[in-house]
């Protein structure tokens, strides 16, 4: 699922790494290396690299995450991607089942701690299987 994109996201677009809301566009060769291209030649300016690479939507988070990375394909990009978001929530991953029985037994505010941490976790396993 690879795409060049223009312009800024709209509601809708979704981020190409993690499948939240973007908000952003990542560029698929960070920036900086494409500078350091145009600054070596005078043949191509960085308007004309700019106007000929690679970009995704995506969101604020991937994009802080990934930064300047570079890998050789987007989908080595998104794993990588992954491994850091997994690593970034290994706490709230690593929050065991709870069954309904158990949630019963808690008082309401253990229970609405417990349950908000189950959601994060739920929300992080649905962007890592994107
Ligand atoms: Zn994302």
């Amino acid at each position: 699922m690879e795409r060049k994109v223009s312009g800024r996201p709209k509601y809708g677009d979704l981020c190409y790494y993690c499948g939240k809301q973007a908000t952003q566009i990542d560029h698929v060769i960070p920036q900086i290396m494409l500078r350091q291209i145009a600054l070596s030649t005078e043949d191509i300016t960085l308007e004309v690299i700019r106007s000929r690479i690679l970009t995704v939507y995506c969101c604020g988070e991937c994009n802080c995450l990934l930064s300047d990375t570079f890998t050789e394909s987007l989908t080595l990009k998104k794993k990588l991607l992954k491994d850091r978001l997994r690593k970034r929530y290994i706490k709230i991953l690593s929050i065991p089942t709870w069954y309904e029985e158990e949630l019963d037994e808690l008082g309401y505010a253990l229970r609405s701690c417990v349950e908000a941490g189950l959601e994060k976790q739920a929300f992080i396993k649905r962007r890592l299987k994107w």
